[in-house]
Order: C-alpha cells, then structure tokens, then sequence
C-alpha cells in the first residue's frame, strides 16, 4: 500500500480515536493486504456515528463525499485516488429471501458476520494504538492464505442469492476452491431456484460483474457448471478467447457474436441501456445484414470480428463501395437506386465485387 494511504488511513484512526469511535478497514481490502494485492477502494467500518470522519475527510483532503440513504453511507473521493466507503456497523435482517435487508446498528462482529464469505469478513484496525491489527473471527485468514470460498451460516445463499453469482467471481479470480459445505449449499440453492427470488436486473447485474473480471471465461465457465448462467441466458455459449478482451463493451461484443442465431436474444436479456450495447449491435447487425456496411466497421467491431473468426475474408468486412451519390450520378433514384444499393451491398459481401470499377460494371451490367 502507497505510503500516502497509509497515512491518510492512519489520521482518520486518530480522528475516530479523538471522536470516541472505532473503525477498520474490511472486506475486499483487508482480503486483498493479506494476499499482497494493493487496492486503492476501501471500505471503512465504524461502531458508531460515521459523520465526523466524513466531515473530517472532506475538511482535511478536500474529499469529494456522495452520501447515500441508506444507514450513514458515504463514499469519499481523494484526489490521491484513494476511495474509501465509510458503512456504520450493522446487522442485517432478512425478512423475505432475496428482498433487501433490514438494518440496525451493531459491533463490529456482527457486521463481519453479515458478510458474504469467510474471506470477505475480515477487518483491519485503523486505531492508532493498534493500526493494522487483525480482527478474525470467522477464520478469514485460513480462507484467504489457503484460498477458499466459504459462507458464513446456511441460510447465506437464501438471504442474498446474488452470492451465488459472487462465489464464482471471486473463486475464479483468484483461482480458489469453494469449500464442499458451500458448494453443497450452492447446489442446493440453484435447485431450489433461488436466484428466482432477485429481479432479472440484479442476476443480469451480476453477470454483468462477472465479466467486468480480467479473467471472466473461468468464472462464467464455473457459473455455467453450476447451471447459475441459465438464469440469466440458457446455453449461453462460452469461449476462453474472451479473457484477451479489456471492456465489458468488447466482452459483450463478444459473447453476442459467439451465440449465433440468439446473438440479439442475449443482449436483450441482459436488460442494458442502449450505449452499452453499441458495439455488440453494430457487429450482431452486420452478420445478420449478410451484406457490406454502408458506413465502415468501428476498428473495435473490427478487432470482435476478427477474434471470433479469424480467417474471415477481407473484403466481408468493408464498407460498400458506392455510394447514393454514385448510383445517382447513374441516373438511378428512389426505390430503385435503394434496391441497387442493396444488391451491391450483398454481391461485394459475396466476394463477387472487390473494387470500384468492378462495382460500376456490376451496375452497369445488371442495369435498371
Ligand atoms: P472487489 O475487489 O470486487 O471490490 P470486494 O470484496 O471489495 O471485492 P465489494 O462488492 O466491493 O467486494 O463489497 C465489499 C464488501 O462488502 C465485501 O468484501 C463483502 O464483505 C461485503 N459484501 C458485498 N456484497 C455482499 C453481499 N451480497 N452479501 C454480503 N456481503 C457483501
Ligand atoms: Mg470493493
């Protein structure tokens, strides 16, 4: 961890120490300083009020604070790039599976406790006589040195279902086992069609998150294996090429593409706004026109293409190589210089045509 960090971490300790309260830095940080992984997101727990450590970081470091509804939540922007979320201790009850939870205030076990899995409930203190110290009271150390996914009771996958989707994510990011009690728990709660009780938007969310991983192939190969992908798209079809691809935009290209004919029925059930769909359609519509593009090919849909058929045929992929104007400088108009431009479009993607002379001769020889 950057030094600069470390002392930002350690001055909201003394903060919290001065304001009489407790804080830790938990979850994914904490899980991530064991392993040796820097992270730049933390999340900071504190038993009590969590306002003055807000006010404290936006005074001291001019932080950007967006505050949320929900149970003295914020997340604090430094400009040093640190981001840290500051959550009040809480319990969590779940009064209907899959519904959001009620909260109250808690310690600081209870709010380990709540968590997903053993991994993910550690906490790191930041109280200046203790900095860095460990807080373990469920075995996070063994689940993170020995590298498994555990949950932390039997009713986990019940109360928050979207944790399926996160067992995966995390086991194949860092190439983790899940533990057979959990495993079991897992199989048990896709049988029993947990996933039903979250909207379509959180599973499609989830998925979404999956291949936000730099290495999504392994977690949606595992996710397929335990039948969770089926919730969101049935048979979804799956190929390790996706883990050379950076954005989710490209992934989704990707996967479109890789699903033939349903290409456009994935996308739709992925329930995403338009502009994240851009580069998907723009490839899922030129395979379906079967013909050139009257506008070229993004050097991204190009990239997509290329990777899900490497030996495509050059001149599949340009763009028609008329233009309106041209085809109207021949005298054609109206409906018939559309319908010319559109046999075109289909003879060049044919390979019939490969350059403009040959494009003006197929018009001249197919006349009116
Ligand atoms: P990442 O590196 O992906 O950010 P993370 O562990 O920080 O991993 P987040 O989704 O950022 O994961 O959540 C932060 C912490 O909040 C987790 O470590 C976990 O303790 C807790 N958490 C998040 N989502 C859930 C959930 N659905 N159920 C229980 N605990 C959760
Ligand atoms: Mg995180």
């Amino acid at each position: 961890m950057k030094q600069i960090h470390k002392r930002i971490l350690k001055e909201i300790g003394l903060k919290a120490r001065e304001s009489d309260l407790k804080a830790w830095a938990v979850g994914g940080f904490a899980r991530d300083t064991l392993i040796g992984k820097n992270t730049e997101d933390i999340d900071i727990c504190v038993e009590g009020d969590t306002s003055p450590l807000i006010k404290f970081c936006a005074e001291k470091y001019g932080a950007d604070v967006v505050r949320f509804n929900d149970f003295a939540t914020a997340r604090v922007n430094l400009s040093c790039g640190l981001k840290l979320d500051f959550v009040r201790c809480r319990a969590e009850v779940y009064d209907k599976p899959g519904a959001l939870p009620k909260v109250r205030p808690a310690g600081l076990k209870e709010d380990l406790f709540r968590r997903d899995f053993t991994a993910n409930a550690l906490a790191l203190s930041i109280m200046p006589d203790e900095f860095f110290k460990e807080y373990d009271f469920f075995n996070s150390e063994e689940a993170v040195l020995k590298g498994y996914i555990k949950v932390l009771h039997d009713k986990s996958f019940l109360d928050d279902p979207t944790r399926l989707f996160r067992a995966v994510r995390f086991a194949a990011r860092f190439n983790w086992s899940i533990e057979t009690s959990t495993e079991r728990l897992m199989r048990e709660a896709v049988e029993k069609g947990y996933v039903n009780f979250i909207s379509r938007q959180r599973a499609a969310h989830e998925f979404i998150k999956i291949l936000a991983e730099s290495r999504p192939y392994q977690a949606l190969k595992c996710a397929a294996e335990y039948k969770l992908v089926d919730f969101v798209f049935t048979g979804l079809k799956l190929n390790p090429k996706i883990n050379n691809l950076k954005t989710i935009e490209e992934k989704l290209a990707y996967l479109s593409l890789l699903q033939g004919e349903r290409g456009f029925e994935f996308l739709d059930s992925l329930l995403l706004p338009k502009k994240d769909t851009a580069l998907a359609l723009e490839t899922l519509k030129w395979r379906k026109s079967k013909a050139a593009p009257s506008k070229p090919l993004s050097k991204n849909a190009l990239r997509i293409i290329r990777l899900y058929k490497p030996d495509i045929e050059g001149f599949k992929l340009k763009p028609l190589l008329l233009s309106a104007a041209d085809l109207n400088e021949l005298g054609y108009e109206g409906p018939a210089l559309g319908a010319k431009l559109k046999a075109l479009a289909k003879a060049q993607y044919a390979g019939k045509i490969k350059t403009r002379r040959a494009a003006f001769l197929y018009v001249k020889k197919t006349g009116f």
